[in-house]
């Protein structure tokens, strides 16, 4: 069976609906402008960016289950359609911004957007647009982490990025609520895993370390410094 080389000149991010919104406010410039910023230096680098955005900031599916009759797989859809939202918000900021956009939904609304369809994705990134996979995996019971993994090897994507706002990497401990904790410069996905650390969801860490890609965990403000290893953590796909 032939298998296609990971292309290290492509480089997908995770951005977490968290980060984009702060309390009250629901999308906050100075991440969006730094994200932006981030991209144009990354993409002046010859590189191809693609971007999957969370929707934890507008709703998470977990958070209604069982709630006033709501089932659990129809919150996970509102949470999907969140990441929508978010998707077209960060989209029309980009473009302010100059950058070329796509937005990509695993769920169709074709007034909305394009619907998720990998070649055209594949095209949209070699012609030096950034594509913003929206809608999660479409399905249930997944989140956006699982997303990030599954679009990063589909697209053959060299690196999965998991952009940080606050935390600049992988600590041994909380570094909010525990001085002793320290920032892990290299670590397995299966200690990831075994240690149960609060990096992404397990699903897409195993993802991730049964398809040899590798994880880097920084702050968005070095997402363009990727290969200072010295920055963040990497999680390595063993
Ligand atoms: N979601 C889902 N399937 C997916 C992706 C997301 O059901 O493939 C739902 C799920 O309810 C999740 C919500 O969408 O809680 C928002 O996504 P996520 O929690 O991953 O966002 P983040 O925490 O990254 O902002």
């Amino acid at each position: 069976m032939q298998t296609i080389p990971k292309d290290n000149k492509k480089i997908l991010i995770k951005l977490s609906g968290g980060a984009l919104s702060n309390g009250a406010e629901k999308f906050t410039e100075s991440v969006l402008e730094e994200t932006a910023k981030q991209i144009k230096e990354v993409q002046d680098a010859g590189y191809e960016v693609a971007l999957v955005v969370g929707g934890g900031n507008l709703f998470r599916g977990a958070e209604l289950a069982g709630n006033v009759g709501i089932r659990r797989s129809t919150g996970d859809y509102i949470g999907m359609l969140a990441t929508v939202q978010n998707a077209l918000a960060v989209r029309d900021y980009f473009e302010s911004q100059g950058l070329i956009v796509r937005v990509s939904s695993a769920i169709a609304m074709p007034q909305v957007c394009e619907s998720y369809i990998p070649q055209r994705a594949r095209r949209h990134l070699a012609k030096g647009r950034v594509v913003i996979f929206a809608g999660g995996t479409g399905m249930p019971y997944f989140t956006t982490d699982t997303t990030a993994a599954q679009r990063a090897l589909e697209l053959n994507c060299g690196t999965l990025v998991l952009a940080k706002d606050g935390v600049d990497g992988v600590y041994t401990a909380d570094p909010d609520t525990d001085s002793s904790a320290t920032k892990i410069d290299k670590i397995t996905a299966t200690e990831v895993i075994e240690q149960n650390l609060k990096v992404a969801d397990a699903s897409a860490i195993a993802m991730c370390r049964d398809n040899n890609l590798p994880i880097r965990v920084v702050s968005m403000q070095d997402i363009s410094k990727l290969k200072d290893e010295s920055l963040g953590t990497t999680v390595l796909p063993e």
